[in-house]
Parts: structure tokens; sequence; C-alpha cells
């Protein structure tokens, strides 16, 4: 029953904490995006389109639908900001700034695609370097923050932080293994005594003595080199956490980033997805399949392994029985995708393979627990399709028209049904940014 209790305490925690992360994020995200948009031309489109992903991730940030994130909680009580904000950005503002639910457009893709976006066009494609860079600074930044916000939140808790309770545990245990190495000492020391009394009574047994002695001090060197094992181990350990927790507490921020090529033609980018749940994830997918802002073929091998409606959440992701819109790339396309803050270069993931056809470069087996296009493959190959005329030739012979509709229309199904788990009103469109691209 206590238990019980302190799991549902702990969970509340952990929600509360993830409200608050979103909010700051959400803030911070949006607040870099204006600073941005006045040193790049051009880029207001980005600005709104940003706020209105991030809102609509504030409505369903709740699975439940109680606890709503409206645009007057991610900027606080200063009225002149949002104010100036919402004269510049109306839209956004306008669709969510009310309680009441009123039926609204899809944003057709995650947040933070904005942002790749935004650094694409300030910095030209061709400078790789610097865009990677400048993406790999923010997200450093949000992680940094996000911990010391964790840190902070723990103590106004006023409960145990986390990280000091698995600490306390460590300790004990090391206190008591001290402990029963100061009892083997005591042991050793009682041994040495009483072979020193032996020694004094038998002169003559004393060489096997000192054997014995030689033995006893060794024992204690294994000792002594198993303590600094402990806190050795101690240490690593904690390293590895706090690695951990700056991975995990992201919300909004992709972690890859895809950089592809073809030809002659410029650098084209993409992310992976920054969604805040799998059914966030689920909707902003088919979003971006049937909005029209992914490439065709990319749409159709996407919707491809998209889940069925009788699908069940553990289930192995399949492909569909009557069509088959996955391709593979042609040797010609370049596609290499990096983790944005560790900089290394990812293996493509299973998802990808089946997707695309790219070929993995290491051994790795292991499947995505995220849905199919979720991958920053997915939204860079997009964009170079977009760029470069080039035929692509889907794998089966199962793609007509016809399925193709039936594909759409199941994703369709879904993605609404998805939309009723989450208590989001549709309007059947997908929100267009303001001020269209230059
Ligand atoms: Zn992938």
């Amino acid at each position: 029953m206590k238990k019980n209790k302190e799991r549902k305490r702990q969970g509340t925690d952990e929600y509360l904490l993830k409200y608050e992360l979103f909010k700051s994020n959400a803030f911070v995200l949006i607040n870099k995006m204006i600073q941005l948009c006045n040193k790049t031309h051009g880029s207001q489109h980005l600005v709104d389109e940003i706020c209105y992903s991030i809102f609509f991730f504030g409505q369903i940030f709740d699975p439940n639908g109680n606890l709503n994130i409206y645009p007057k909680d991610i900027f606080g009580d200063d009225q002149t900001f949002i104010e100036k904000l919402s004269s510049k950005y109306n839209k956004p503002f306008e669709y969510f700034h009310s309680q009441t639910s009123t039926e609204r457009p899809l944003p057709r893709r995650s947040p933070f695609s904005c942002v790749l976006d935004m650094f694409v066009l300030q910095n030209g494609p061709e400078d790789e370097i610097q865009i990677r860079k400048s993406l790999e600074d923010l997200v450093n930044e949000l992680k940094d923050m996000n911990l010391n916000l964790e840190k902070k939140f723990l103590d106004f808790k006023k409960g145990e932080p986390e990280e000091n309770k698995q600490c306390l545990e460590f300790k004990k245990d090391l206190d008591k293994k001290k402990q029963d190495l100061d009892e083997k000492k005591k042991d050793l020391d009682e041994k040495n005594k009483d072979l020193d009394e032996k020694k004094q009574d038998m002169e003559v047994t004393k060489n096997k003595l000192d054997v014995k002695n030689e033995n006893l001090n060794f024992e204690k060197e294994c000792l002594d080199l198993e303590k600094k094992n402990l806190r050795l181990e101690k240490e690593i350990w904690k390293k590895k956490d706090l690695d951990l927790r700056r991975e995990k507490k992201l919300e909004l921020v992709s972690t890859v980033i895809c950089v592809s090529k073809y030809k002659n033609s410029e650098k084209h980018y993409g992310v992976s997805m920054s969604t805040t749940s799998l059914n966030a994830g689920r909707i902003v997918i088919a979003a971006s399949c049937l909005s029209g802002y992914w490439n065709k073929y990319v749409a159709d091998a996407v919707m491809t392994y998209y889940p069925e409606q009788n699908q069940k959440k553990n289930e192995k992701k399949k492909k569909k029985d009557y069509f088959d819109g996955t391709f593979k790339l042609p040797e010609s396309i370049s596609c290499k995708a990096y983790h944005i803050t560790k900089r290394t270069e990812m293996n493509p993931c299973i998802s990808c393979r089946n997707l695309f056809g790219l070929k993995e470069w290491e051994n790795n087996l292991k499947e995505w627990e995220n849905n199919y296009g979720n991958c920053a493959e997915a939204e860079c190959l997009s964009n170079l399709l977009l760029d470069v005329s080039l035929e692509i030739k889907p794998e089966q012979h199962t793609y007509n028209p016809e399925d193709r509709e039936n594909a759409r229309a199941s994703v369709e199904t879904v993605l609404k049904n998805t939309l009723k788990t989450v208590h989001f009103k549709w309007n059947g469109e997908y929100y267009p940014p303001q001020t269209q691209r230059p």
C-alpha cells in the first residue's frame, strides 16, 4: 500500500517536472528563434511555424486532456511581451489563446525542424560545420538548463533529490563494506598478536610464521585495492548517470541531424523528430505524410510502415500487405546522420534500412522504438528529393494509385483516432506558415 503511494507520488513529480521542462524549453526555443529572425532576412515564417507547432504540443501535452499548456503558461505574466509577439505572429496566438476548445489545423512538422531551417537560412546550406555547431550549442544550452531546472525542482519539492538518494544508498553500501573490512583487519591484528606470542614462545618456528605474516600483509593490500576500486566505480557510476540525465531530460529538441547531397546539388538537412510522446510523434508523422510537407517518395515509404488501426501498441512494426512504397536510395546520393552533441556518425537504424535501403556500416540489429519516419534521414531525404528531380523507383509491384489512396486513407483514420485519444479537435487542415518563404 505504502509502496503504491510512493510510486504514485514519484509519478506525479516526474509529470510535474516534465511540465516545467516543456514550458521553459518552449520559452527558450521561441526566444532564440526571435533573436535569430532579427538577424536573418526572410525568416519570419519560421518563427510563426515554431510557435504554432509548440502551442500544438502544449495542447496534447497531457494524454488525459486535463493539463493543457497555453501560450500564457509559457510566457508567464509578461503581458507586453505576449502582446508584442501576438501582434506579429497573430495566427498561432489566435488559435491557442482561448481555453475553450475549438477546431484547429495540425502542424506539418515538429518544432525543431524550424530551428534547423533557421540555421540553414542564416549560414547558407553549404556551411555544414557552422550549421551543426549552431545546433550543438543550442542543444547543449538547453541540456544544461534542464539539469539545473531539475535540481531546483527537486529541491523545491523538498524531497530527497534522486541523485542524492542513490548516492546515499551507495554510501551505505560502501560503509557496510568498510565495516566488513575493519572487522577483517581486527581479525588479522589478533592473528598477528597470536603469532607474535607464538613467535616468542617458539623460536624454532619463526621462519614459518614470517611466511604467514607475509601472506596476511598481502591480504591487507588486496583489501585496500578493493576499497580503491569501489571508490573508482562510484565515480564512474556518477558520471554515467549525469550523461544519461542530460540526454533524458530533453523536451522539444532533436538528437540527430542528417546531411545529404546528390551530385552537384546543394547540401540538404533534416533533424530527428522532437516530440513529447509516442502519440505526438505518430500525429506529426501522419501530418508530414498527408500534408505534402514530405516529398511523395518519402511519404509513401513511411506510410508503408505506418501502424494500422488494429495494430497493438507493442506489436512489431510491419509493412502493409496491400501497399509498398519503400525504395532503395541510388548510390549517387550521400546521406549521413550525426548525433548533434556527440558529433559521432550514426549507423542507419533498421527503419531507415527498411524504408530507404540505407546501408549499415556496423552490425546493429536493434529496432528503433520510435515510429517509422521519426529519424533525421526522412526529413533530410525529403528535402533533397524536393530539390533535385530524380525518378525514384519503389521496390515492389504493389505500388499503384489505388493502393496508395487506400494507404493514405488508412493513415488518416489512425491519425483521427490518435487525435481523439489526446483530445484534440482537428479541422481537417494543416497549418500554413503566415509569411511565406521568400
Ligand atoms: Zn533511422
